[in-house]
């Protein structure tokens, strides 16, 4: 069966893997990709949107598999050419990626929306599923750490996470629209599904555009949300250490807690299934499975019990009205 239309709210990496396997299980024209944008930054003049390039790669079969980032087989001649004149080149581009941020900021110096910049993308790689960003504004996660203020690839990808976060801003967020089509698609989703990414810098932001969070709210679609975290750990990078320095516990309640009251149910990991009743308790309802997503196989498992959860919680709301 079907689920119809289905709106994913989207990170990157976490993502992408829940993605690749939900993809396939949705009708063509059916699944909307709200992605992040307030991790997007400007390198060596270049407009990059991290979260946007990771969604389409993997969803257009190019992204390389041990990294998560980037396309498969990619080279870094530029890179080592821009080293030559500016040593602390930290932030890696691949060859072929340059392509796409590229296009992409030759566009918005243009003036072109992002959102349209995205939607050619998508269809220029063959990618069948409408991916959004977040905003066509600038919003930018800014990390308050003990060693100073940092944009968000600084703290991440130059400090390495290494430094504890103090607190987290998405500097623009509250004059930010949402783009074209995105309060549209939750308003007219039949599941939403909340991927397992980093929630304080990939989902919160998303959260933090104004309307998104009421739309949300008031939508008749049941909100799933994937945990990004198993037995308490991320699978990748610091969702955890930046959870316990925001004083959100890393586990399933800590992320229900989080997400308040956008959330109805949540797949967990079966290494959390004492969390089950506790959610339970809360009116959350949740199943557990190997939520580890190294293959297609475990992606498509995990993207179908959210699909399967999202389902009983409408049915059973539709028994109760
Ligand atoms: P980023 O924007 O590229 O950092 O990626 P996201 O925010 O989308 O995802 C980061 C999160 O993905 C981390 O907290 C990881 O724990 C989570 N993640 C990565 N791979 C998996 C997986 O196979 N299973 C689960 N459950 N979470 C994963
Ligand atoms: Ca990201």
């Amino acid at each position: 069966r079907r689920p119809g239309k289905v709106t994913a709210l989207a990170g990157g990496v976490g993502a992408a893997r829940l993605l690749r396997g939900l993809a396939p299980l949705v009708a063509r024209g059916q699944l909307t990709i709200v992605v992040n944008t307030a991790d997007d930054d400007v390198f060596y003049g270049l407009n990059v949107s991290p979260d946007i390039d990771t969604v389409l790669y993997t969803l257009a079969g190019l992204s390389d598999p041990v990294r998560g980032w980037g396309i498969a087989g990619d080279t870094f001649q530029a890179l080592e050419a821009l080293r030559g004149y500016e040593r602390d080149a930290w932030f890696q581009l691949g060859d072929r990626d340059l392509a796409t941020h590229l296009f992409r900021t030759e566009r918005l110096r243009a003036g072109t929306p992002l959102s349209q910049i995205t939607a050619l993308q998508t269809r220029s790689l063959g990618v069948g599923a409408r991916v959004l960003p977040m905003s066509d504004e600038t919003v930018r996660t800014i990390v308050e750490t003990t060693g100073g203020r940092r944009s968000f690839q600084e703290y991440l990808v130059r400090d390495r996470a290494r430094e504890t976060v103090r607190s987290l801003t998405y500097q623009g967020a509250r004059g930010a629209k949402p783009a074209p089509g995105v309060l549209a698609a939750i308003e007219e989703a039949s599941v939403i599904v909340i991927a397992p990414s980093n929630p304080l810098v990939s989902i919160a932001p998303i959260l933090a555009v104004p309307g998104v969070r009421q739309a949300l709210r008031r939508a008749e679609a049941p909100v799933v949300a994937v945990s990004p975290l198993i037995g308490g750990r991320p699978v990748k990078g610091p969702a955890d250490k930046m959870m316990r320095a925001l004083g959100v516990a890393p586990t399933p309640l800590g992320l229900a807690d989080f997400y308040e009251d956008v959330l109805d149910a949540m797949v967990i990991d079966t290494a959390d299934r004492a969390f089950v009743p506790k959610l339970g308790a809360r009116g959350i309802a949740a199943t557990c499975l190997d939520t580890l997503m190294r293959s297609l196989g475990r992606s498509t498992a995990v993207a179908r019990a959210a699909l399967t959860l999202g389902a009983s919680v409408r049915e059973q709301r539709n028994l109760a009205s």
